[in-house]
């Protein structure tokens, strides 16, 4: 089965898959509540999603540092415990929310219902949610999120599309991180790396950044502002 439940050899598979798919049925009910505000606010909400160390606060912060003067950013942190990467938003200025999932590992768009009512983000913000590292089961749940991105680090290899291509298949975005490190790796061929994005998904748009050393962000906070409901920076 698709979910992260663990597996006792007694179960009922019938009675597993009813209750599946009673979770996955309220989950959507309660998204479709987060993107009718979201709507509503024309804020511009993205669910980053990867499997852990691939960078995401990093990129997060990077892109803050860049964008902040032109628009109001807010971020919902998803780890299993700790407060470490809401504090390193804050650090910057911004508010962050942090949700601690315990065993959990995925957001669900409950709690980001609770953690959007705790930060009350303003019309026309930008709220990036940062899920728990994880490839797998993120993928299922819909947050409510205008688009969903997948950040990848070159470290983690090229094949990961192809382990992992359900979460590939759902991306509207792609990033691909630490392209620094490309010096050091031997295996690591980026060529592949897009042919297996691109194989499992083709609408996707890839990014190739480094978020320690800034290259690369200028495209990908040029793809944010340009998918912002409403145009930061005073043109409108
Ligand atoms: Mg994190
Ligand atoms: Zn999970």
């Amino acid at each position: 089965m698709f979910m992260c439940y663990d597996h006792d050899h007694h179960y009922d598979e019938q009675a597993a898959i009813a209750v599946e798919q009673d979770i996955l049925q309220r989950n959507n009910l309660l998204a479709e509540r987060n993107r009718g505000y979201f709507e509503a606010k024309r804020i511009l909400a993205l669910n980053l999603m990867s499997s852990p160390g691939s960078g995401k606060t990093s990129l997060l912060e990077e892109t803050i540092r860049r964008l902040k003067d032109r628009l109001d950013i807010y971020v919902i942190e998803g780890d299993q415990q700790t407060s470490n990467d809401a504090n390193r938003i804050a650090a910057l200025s911004v508010p962050a929310f942090q949700v601690n999932t315990g065993m959990g590992c995925h957001l669900e768009a409950g709690m980001v219902n609770h953690a959007v009512r705790h930060l009350e983000p303003s019309t026309g913000a930008l709220l990036f949610i940062e899920n728990v590292g994880n490839l797998v089961c993120p993928a299922m749940f819909d947050l409510g999120e205008a688009k969903k991105v997948v950040i990848v680090s070159t470290t983690e290899g090229d094949d990961k599309p192809l382990k992992y291509p359900n979460i590939f298949s759902e991306a509207d975005v792609c990033v691909i991180n630490k392209t620094d490190l490309l010096p050091y790796l031997g295996g690591f061929d980026m060529r592949t790396l897009r042919d297996n994005i691109l194989k499992v998904n083709p609408r996707t748009h890839v990014f190739e950044l480094s978020a320690a050393k800034g290259d690369g962000m200028d495209a990908w906070c040029g793809w944010l502002l340009k998918n912002l409901p409403v145009s930061a920076g005073g043109n409108a």
